[in-house]
């Protein structure tokens, strides 16, 4: 290291201990389990880290609830939580009034029974309508399953080229939708570059065409505010084990806009979605509202730990929420442009903040080997091809202090792979 550089990162460490010293969300961090240690955890877009709160109240859940009320649970209050946490995370993270979010399944089986649901609706109504558009970077599962709803329907694909460090623009897609779009599927923060779509603007130019759009939330719910109302969101489908931290696989919300829940079938027609659950009746009977979404029994124990993440975003407020998120990106970015651009580390997203949504990635042709020793260090980001670290900035968990020793971490591990080559 010479002088100039020793100099450089007294600053940025002073910069960062400062910017902690100023953060007003900078209580949370104690909040959840892990962050006492020396550990750097830049994947909490990937699986957040657990809150302090749920170890106290998925333990009473099974001592109490579970263990006391047994299957009484259910009448008690296990049936309304897919409502009452999916209008939770519509108030507090989503811009959705009561009535039109719900928890579900995964993420991917959630997906597929809105896209199915949105497609046969539109291509019903209007039989030119034959085609789903969709990014080529968008997420794997819900490109997948894009291309095989169309397949089964009669369908076809309408793919959008995108530039992989960025995302879907406006002109792309007012190119890629007209009369024979029946749906559009796009993620509001693109998984790999971080790209922050204008998802008002795109909304408008889908419903100019006459087509729906479903909106993938999975690395925007927690971190970037979203209205899904006052934007006109069709549908709309999200993650809670990234920044909403509910844990391993634990499962998606769904959102469906009034105006549109009664005309919507979806095709994995289960008893819980039925109108008198316990009439089971001879035929299915959709129930109206959000409850004809759901499919199998509610994956209970999987939402509970999310409710302690929905009451700190309740609390914090989301715009303060993303304050804090573009400040972690742009000194990010300023640690990388001053400690790993010389080492040949270039940034593949979005440089403007109002483009870029809670992570970055930094580009180097030996990041998969950088990540393998980042993690044996206890550095944890993650990678995605073609050659992109992930850093993961999860606003109520991540303090500066802890970005500026992962980032000078990455440093060290590019370096050790340049030396071991
Ligand atoms: C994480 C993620 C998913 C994950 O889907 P699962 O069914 O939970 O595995 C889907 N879409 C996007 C955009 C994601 O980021």
């Amino acid at each position: 290291m010479t002088p100039t550089d020793a100099a450089v990162v007294d600053s940025l460490e002073a910069e960062a201990s400062a910017l902690d010293g100023s953060d007003p969300l900078r209580r949370y961090r104690d909040a959840f389990v892990g962050s006492e240690t020396s550990l750097v955890y830049f994947d909490g877009n990937s699986l957040g880290r657990p809150p302090r709160a749920s170890l106290d109240r998925l333990s009473a859940f099974v001592r109490d609830e579970w263990g006391g009320r047994l299957i009484r649970g259910w009448d008690e209050s296990w049936m309304r939580l897919p409502f009452t946490i999916g209008d939770a995370i519509g108030r507090s993270a989503i811009g959705a009034a009561p009535g039109q979010t719900v928890i579900g399944d995964s993420t991917t089986v959630l997906l597929y029974k809105l896209i199915r649901a949105a497609f046969d609706a539109q291509h019903s109504a209007d039989p030119g309508r034959v085609e789903i558009v969709v990014d080529r970077d968008n997420f794997p599962t819900d490109r997948y399953l894009v291309d095989g709803i169309a397949r089964e329907r009669g369908g076809r694909v309408r793919w959008v080229d995108v530039d992989l460090a960025a995302g879907v623009t406006a002109e792309a897609l007012a190119e890629a939708v007209g009369p024979s779009t029946a749906v559009v599927v796009l993620s509001h923060v693109a998984y790999r570059s971080g790209y922050l779509a204008n998802a008002a603007s795109l909304t408008r130019i889908a419903h100019d065409a006459g087509a729906l759009i479903l909106w993938d939330l999975c690395h925007s719910a927690g971190s970037v505010p979203v209205e899904a109302d006052a934007w006109g969101f069709d549908l709309a489908v999200g993650c809670t084990y990234k920044y909403l931290n509910g844990g391993p696989g634990s499962p998606a919300f769904a959102y469906v806009a009034h105006r549109h829940q009664a005309a919507l079938a979806q095709p994995v027609q289960g008893w819980m979605g039925t109108a008198d659950v316990f009439a089971m009746g001879p035929d299915y009977r959709p129930a109206d509202g959000m409850r004809r979404f759901l499919s199998g029994t509610p994956p209970i124990v999987g939402m509970l730990a999310m409710q302690d993440t929905l009451e700190m975003i309740q609390d914090a407020g989301i715009d303060a929420i993303r304050a804090k998120s573009v400040a972690l990106t742009e000194f990010a970015l300023r640690v990388c442009d001053a400690l790993l651009a010389p080492l040949g580390v270039s940034v593949a997203s979005p440089r403007d903040a109002a483009s870029r949504g809670g992570h970055v990635t930094l580009s180097h042709p030996e990041m998969r080997a950088v990540t393998a020793r980042l993690w044996a260090d206890d550095v944890i980001p993650d990678y995605r091809d073609p050659a992109g670290l992930r850093i993961g900035l999860s606003p109520l968990s991540t303090s500066f202090a802890e970005t500026y020793r992962g980032l000078l971490a990455v440093a060290d591990a590019v370096r050790a792979d340049d030396a071991g080559r």
